[in-house]
């Protein structure tokens, strides 16, 4: 009995304190940070040590899509484990790596077929980018290298993930490949000048990539890579047509287009990937991780068009694309993932989360209607996010950068937890949320505002 053995709960903390780096860690003062212990869960709440209840409002990490405590998850994972946990993907594959491999191809836009496994979000990011790396050099283009990323993007915190990450989270204290990549300004429609309709705001943002392509050339440029939702940076949902526009102006120049569905994936807008049912592009890399298997375990993905695998076979001359991790397609993870994903179809997750959606966005902009402290809210399927006023344009806005964080504890105190960040409150609920629940999230969330108004 696993919980007989138990260590007493200050030990627990004191241990978290004195011995776990957290990721974000603030060092100077991390051993002196309280993070919540979370015991358990089930279904769209976390109890915490102290058997308070809470509504997982950031859904994990944005990768909770089909909630916590499945029994079903729990036997998948146990009879692999039991049957075989782990072979080399160098020499071998197991039955749930190459049942997963297929299942993936089967729900990725057009021919996005190749799938390469990874252990998360940041390494299927580098597997892209170093794929584009090995596709010019392979085609004898060494020099078609640098990486169009954006403003406010989040790609991962490995090194190659993070340099394309953007800069302004990371420029202080790491060195980072800066002449491997070059970024593009904040797409963010709140951000553009008052008075600016949004078709001339997708028109300028098209104009930020064809300005780069002019100045850098083309023939220099390797990849662009993109999240449809730029999740972290603040869930910000550029300007329609501005995805297609910049794909086509991409394809045009023969520039891989990389999608990073990371979040966007497995669900969150109703669609297994949003590039394509949300944003009607078919790109030629799609990066994945989180929601594959909600949370259960780790993996990730990296999936090429065949069309680019046809060209980097196309010249003489044998060449081993020199990528892959210990773990990728862990079989035990994959075995999570299919149980996921039966999961997911069987009870119809996609639909719930596109019959809810319109709830989701109404409660929303009723919070913008009500709370003068709230400049913008915005958001697409079950991602959300709360932004407060004044905004970027005013010079008092750095006053309420701490408005995510004092959101987050007023609704924490009301059995809800959100993501703050900075001026802005991020949130993206596990996909089961019933509209009862939705209704609960929300009102919690006005008792917030209430309180900070
Ligand atoms: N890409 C996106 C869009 C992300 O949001 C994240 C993580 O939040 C990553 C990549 C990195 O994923 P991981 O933390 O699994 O390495």
């Amino acid at each position: 009995n696993l919980l007989a053995n138990t260590p007493a709960a200050d030990d627990l903390t004191r241990w978290d304190r004195e011995n776990h780096l957290h990721p974000w860690a603030e060092v100077k003062s991390w051993r002196k940070a309280d993070y919540m212990r979370v015991d358990t869960a089930e279904g769209i709440y976390l109890w915490d040590g102290a058997g308070r209840r809470f509504i997982d409002g950031p859904g994990g990490m944005w990768c909770v899509q089909i909630g916590y405590g499945r029994a079903e998850m729990a036997r998948a994972i146990a009879e692999q484990t039991m049957k075989m946990a782990y072979t080399s993907p160098w020499t071998a594959t197991s039955g749930p790596t190459a049942q997963l491999a297929h299942m993936i191809a089967a729900r990725t836009p057009g021919d996005l077929n190749t799938v390469h496994f990874t252990t998360g979000g940041s390494t299927a990011v580098d597997t892209a980018l170093r794929f584009m790396q090995f596709f010019n050099n392979r085609l004898g283009r060494p020099d078609k290298k640098v990486i169009l990323a954006r403003e406010k993007g989040y790609h991962g915190s490995t090194y190659l993930a993070s340099t394309v990450t953007g800069k302004e989270r990371f420029e202080a204290k790491f060195d980072k490949a800066s002449d491997l990549v070059h970024f593009l300004p904040d797409v963010n429609p709140y951000r553009r000048p008052p008075g600016m309709s949004m078709a001339a705001w997708c028109d300028a943002k098209v104009a930020d990539l064809q300005d780069a392509i002019a100045t850098l050339g083309a023939d220099r440029i390797g990849a662009f890579i993109a999240e449809p939702i730029l999740c972290s940076g603040g869930v910000i949902v550029p300007p329609e047509g501005y995805h297609r526009r910049t794909f086509e102006i991409c394809r045009a120049h023969d520039i891989l287009y990389i999608s990073d569905e990371v979040v966007t994936g497995f669900g969150r807008l109703g669609h297994w990937f949003a590039s394509d049912d949300a944003f009607g592009v078919t790109p030629d890399i799609i990066t994945m991780a989180k929601g594959m298997t909600s949370g259960y375990l780790p993996l990730g993905a990296c999936v090429i068009s065949d069309t680019l695998m046809a060209r980097v076979s196309a010249p003489d001359g044998q060449d081993v694309f020199y990528n892959g991790y210990t773990y990728s397609g862990h079989p035990v993870s994959c075995a999570a993932a299919i149980a996921n994903i039966e999961i997911m179809e069987r009870e119809d997750i996609l639909g719930h989360v596109r019959r809810v959606t319109p709830q989701f966005h109404s409660r929303m902009r009723r919070i913008a209607d009500r709370f003068d402290i709230v400049g913008d809210v915005r958001g697409m399927g079950l991602l959300g996010c709360i932004e407060c006023r004044p905004d970027l344009h005013d010079p008092t806005y750095a006053k309420d950068l701490q408005f995510g964080a004092r959101l987050d504890a007023a609704c924490e105190r009301r059995g809800l937890l959100l993501r703050p960040f900075g001026a802005m409150a991020v949130f993206s609920p596990p996909l089961i949320i019933s509209e009862a629940q939705i209704e609960e999230m929300f009102d919690i969330m006005e008792a917030g505002l209430e309180e900070l108004s």
